[in-house]
């Protein structure tokens, strides 16, 4: 019997991008504050009501020992880190040292709220004035996100984006590994993988860049996102490369856990052969944050016993589909919209609301036209990318509000894939719901030889009439 090599990672994925703060929420501890400055129950150290000096004061009060002041001793390490005198003479009202990802992103808002000018350091090596060094404003030093961490099996490391290269390369050296980044020592992670980054095994390996697994991104509303992006980036790149390596086959779902009101990414990996860990599969079993992993080698009969356990039956059901382009970014779109509808029916008894992605490779498509060719009619070259909205729930009551919203994701879905160029006419009949026109995607040609086979085998049209059920070629 042909073994399989299977993993499913289940991502802890909440709300996929992790909204650490909001500028509601920053806003309004940034008016509490304020109130106790006016009051004189504070001492702040400059003029009300915004500007840079009250960005300072605030973040001081909020995340205390994380700001330094001009002639503090932290003040003057951290200003004496830049590689050139130009940045170096430079005074930022303040310095702000986060901690964590939830630091810089309160920061990020409150330097919003405070209309604050800000500039981002790194190892500081970035020579002209302003790069990463601001007068009068404030300067969020990285020094302080210095995680070096190696994963269990070796093959990457987590690296705070303060860290600068010597201490990477010392870290890992006596462990007999390194990692693709700078040539000089003091160079910092941040400003060198993020422009790029030329190393001593380029020529080999590529650019710093091009060897990141993920990045942990702040963006300006407070979000904190990664894991989604790095799943969405695997998907696509598993639909680019699967020429190279057709044995293996994704499917990935995000899904609601009503359980533990937390949204997840599963990935279900397949592997044709016993193989652990194939590169063609590294992408997603590089994605840090795993909650659980079942890789392990299986017969095809028992991997089909645990594809069963995931779906139980005795429950409401309904299955949506649509066929897309393959696009990481039209990926994040999409959960987007099925996460905006499922907002609302969190507290539906029961209910199990999953996306679900399938990549429809060349190589797949290239076997539709064996034997003859099928009648389905997707001759899109691909990679393609199969979506199915897939939602479970226990109480009848529930079907017309569920409906609703599996409609709306369909449409908002169809919406966003046209409006990129993406959105592919076929609709794949075992996935599509009662009222999908199925066969229109397979277009005019293999409709009417559809229609004249059916005239010619079932005259009186038994099985389009009498048999109502299911999807009719008219
Ligand atoms: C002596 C010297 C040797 C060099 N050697 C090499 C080399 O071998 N290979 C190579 O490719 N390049 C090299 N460079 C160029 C170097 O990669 C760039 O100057 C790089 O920008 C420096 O990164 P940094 O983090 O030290 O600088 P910084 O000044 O701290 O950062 C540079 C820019 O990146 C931004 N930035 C940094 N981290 C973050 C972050 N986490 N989030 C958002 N923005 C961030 C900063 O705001 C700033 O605008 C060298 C430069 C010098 C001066």
């Amino acid at each position: 019997m042909r073994l399989l090599s299977l993993s499913i990672l289940l991502l802890a994925a909440p709300g996929v991008e992790v909204v650490a703060y909001t500028l509601d929420q920053v806003e309004a501890q940034f008016s509490s504050y304020l109130k106790l400055a006016e009051n004189g129950r504070l001492s702040t150290r400059g003029q009300l009501p915004l500007g840079c000096t009250l960005a300072c004061d605030f973040l001081d009060f909020a995340l205390p020992s994380q700001i330094s002041y001009p002639n503090s001793t932290i003040y003057s390490l951290e200003e004496s880190g830049y590689w050139s005198q130009q940045q170096a003479l430079t005074e930022p009202t303040c310095r702000f040292s986060p901690k964590s990802a939830l630091d810089v992103s309160f920061a990020v808002l409150a330097l919003q709220v405070a209309q604050c000018a800000f500039a981002v350091k790194s190892g500081g090596h970035a020579a002209f004035e302003g790069a990463s060094n601001i007068q009068g404003g404030m300067t969020i030093d990285l020094a302080n996100l210095n995680e070096i961490t190696v994963r269990s099996d070796r093959t990457q490391t987590a690296v705070g984006a303060g860290n600068i290269w010597y201490d990477v390369y010392t870290t890992l050296q006596p462990m007999g590994l390194t990692v693709i980044g700078g040539r000089v020592s003091a160079i910092g992670v941040g400003g060198l993988t993020l422009g790029g980054g030329i190393s001593f095994f380029s020529g080999r390996y590529g650019w710093a860049c091009d060897n990141v697994n993920n990045y942990e991104v702040v963006l300006a509303d407070g979000s904190i996102r990664e894991t989604a992006a790095a799943i969405n980036d695997a998907f696509y790149y598993l639909g680019v490369n699967a020429p190279s390596d057709p044995y293996a086959q994704v499917i990935t779902a995000y899904a609601y856990a009503q359980s533990v009101d937390t949204y997840i990414i599963a990935s279900d990996l397949q592997y044709g052969k016993p193989v652990a860990n194939p590169p063609i599969l590294q992408n997603f079993t590089a994605v840090q944050g795993a909650i659980a992993s079942t890789l392990r080698i299986v017969d095809q009969a028992n991997l089909t016993i645990e594809f069963n356990n995931t779906n139980p039956g005795g429950f409401r059901q309904t299955y949506w589909t649509l066929m897309v382009g393959n696009n990481a970014d039209l990926m994040a779109d999409m959960v987007a919209i099925y996460m905006e509808e499922i907002e609302p029916l969190k507290t539906v008894a029961g209910i199990v609301p999953s996306l679900v992605f399938q990549p429809i490779t060349t190589d797949m498509i290239s076997h539709f036209s064996k034997n003859g060719g099928n009648a389905l009619g997707l001759d899109d070259q691909g990679p393609l990318n199969l979506v199915q909205i897939d939602i479970s729930w226990s109480d009848i009551a529930d079907d017309n509000r569920i409906l609703t919203a599996a409609q709306k994701i369909l449409d908002g879905c169809q919406a966003a894939a046209s409006a990129v160029g993406l959105l592919n006419k076929y609709v794949y009949q075992n996935y599509a719901s009662a009222g999908q026109d199925v066969f229109s995607g397979y277009g005019q040609e293999n409709l009417a030889r559809l229609k004249a086979v059916s005239a010619k085998y079932d005259p009186a049209q038994v099985f389009q009439k009498l048999q109502p059920g299911y999807f009719k070629l008219n």
